[in-house]
């Protein structure tokens, strides 16, 4: 396909302000750490091509940047659906100069942690327990990580604490609080045991240890850093997959941990035997303390969380406007901050207060991207579960009221939560015309009204699609 040059200088100003935009919102040094090395490839069929130099990095920017990438590149042309990121290669001589630097600590101005040499990764002041809202979705890894942290509090200096279980691994998806309780446990020892040594490391960080240990030739440094240590903690371990010789490192520094009944705590976003590019036996040695899932957050979490951070704000924020979001906000909590501290910048600025109209207008690349989420099969397919009717009636022409009433809900709940027309709602629904999903939609909004039973249907029903 030839391009007229045109479109290709479009192209490049979109990703340039692509690119602007993007290293204002995660500052400079994230930006420098992970997005720098991101080359455009091109872009066609709405799909947005970039190119990046190790395998790391691919995994990272698509799990940490890709949808954000996309939201901004939407805003400069609606077609755009998807961006890939794919390795693009880069000669392999110094494999340490491929490694992201690690973002923080480290970096230009050196930390007290790097004059003590200590690899523990700063942490963050605002990941307590005191911090973490806890909800049936978190409850158990919360309850797990609370009870790693008080095993080493009241044990000696030297002492052997009677660990509850070891390792700990916690998973779960992108932005649901792993690193949050993973922080909990080292601030809870530091405060309360501080002789207790505690070392908290990303994963990431810790192969950029390993590579550059192994480059100096220096990987008895590397391992007596880990000697003495009571609580390692290594945060997002899927990134250690496919390297061997790292995973091998990571493999016996675990094990002689473990041995001498040290805890040990490890988070990846999925379970040990679904990370992938593992070793079987890692895999399953990771398993073997307690894996504690966080799961996707509800609507009571979500509600809760966004409560206790608009607390902390100086910005009165009412209560519909939380409930908004976390409504319509379901991707994670990362988001759900993110949110609202857009809504409290804007405002801020703005000097206005915060409504309902403001907060939608300021956050509606947010909302459209999560709207995006649910779709009308998955709607179809819930209703026609709960209502115990075959999905075929979805579609079907039959009139009986049973299944009439269901196909109905499905349609005012398409219309409420996706941002599909009625003409577009109507064809999924066997070809119906958008005047029948007008209708249903009117029924049901009069039904709901005076019908209880059927609006805590239409709740519960929204909830589940939601998360
Ligand atoms: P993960 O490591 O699982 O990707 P994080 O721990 O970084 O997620 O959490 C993302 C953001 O959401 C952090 O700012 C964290 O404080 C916040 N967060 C997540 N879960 C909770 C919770 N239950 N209560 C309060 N804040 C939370
Ligand atoms: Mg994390």
């Amino acid at each position: 396909m030839t391009e007229p040059a045109s479109r290709k200088s479009d192209i490049q100003s979109q990703w340039a302000r692509v690119r602007g935009r993007l290293r204002d919102e995660c500052g400079d040094a994230a930006y420098r750490a992970w997005l720098k090395s991101m080359t455009l490839y091109g872009v066609d069929e709405g799909r947005v091509r970039i190119g990046v130099p190790t395998r790391f990095l691919r995994d990272w920017v698509s799990q940490h940047y890709s949808d954000r990438i996309r939201a901004l590149w939407n805003d400069e042309d609606d077609a755009i659906a998807a961006v890939e990121i794919l390795v693009t290669g880069r000669t392999v001589a110094q494999p340490a100069e491929a490694e992201p630097a690690p973002l923080a600590g480290d970096g230009a101005e050196p930390s007290a942690a790097t004059e003590e040499k200590d690899i523990s990764a700063p942490l963050d002041p605002r990941f307590t327990f005191e911090n973490f809202v806890v909800g049936k979705p978190n409850e158990l890894a919360h309850a797990a990580a609370r009870r790693v942290a008080e095993a080493q509090v009241g044990v000696r200096s030297g002492g052997n604490p009677q660990l509850p279980f070891n390792p700990l691994f916690l998973y779960g998806g992108v932005g649901l609080g792993k690193t949050h309780l993973m922080h909990a446990i080292a601030w809870h020892i530091r405060t309360r045991a501080p002789h207790r040594k505690v070392i908290y490391l990303s994963a990431e960080k810790f192969m950029f240890q390993f590579v550059r240990a192994i480059r100096f030739k220096d990987t008895m440094a590397f391992k007596e850093q880990f000697r003495s240590v009571d609580v390692l903690m290594i945060d997002d371990v899927q990134f250690i997959g496919g390297r061997d010789a790292t995973q091998e490192e990571f493999f016996h520094t675990f094990n002689a941990l473990v041995d001498q009944n040290r805890q040990i705590v490890i988070s990846a976003d999925k379970s040990p035997s679904d990370l992938e590019g593992i070793e079987e036996r890692v895999k399953s040695r990771l398993g073997w303390g307690l894996v504690a899932d966080i799961h996707p957050t509800t609507y009571e979490l979500r509600l809760g969380i966004l409560q206790a951070k608009a607390e902390t704000t100086q910005l009165p924020v009412p209560g519909k406007v939380l409930e908004f979001l976390a409504h319509k906000i379901t991707s994670n909590v990362r988001e759900l901050e993110g949110a609202l501290h857009r809504i409290s910048a804007h405002t801020q600025l703005t000097g206005g207060t915060v409504t309902l109209e403001g907060a939608q207008e300021v956050l509606h690349d947010l909302l459209r991207a999560n709207d995006r989420r649910v779709t009308i099969d998955e709607i179809q397919k819930r209703v026609a579960e709960h209502y115990n009717i075959r999905l075929a009636d979805m579609h079907s022409a039959r009139r009986a009221r049973a299944v009439a009433r269901p196909r109905q809900v499905a349609m005012y709940l398409c219309k409420q939560l996706t941002p599909r027309s009625l003409p577009e709602i109507g064809r999924k629904f066997g070809g119906r015309d958008h005047t029948t999903v007008m209708h249903a939609v009117r029924k049901i909004e009069e039904l709901k009204a005076a019908d209880t039973t059927l609006a805590e249907d239409i709740e519960l029903l929204r909830r589940m699609l939601e998360n």
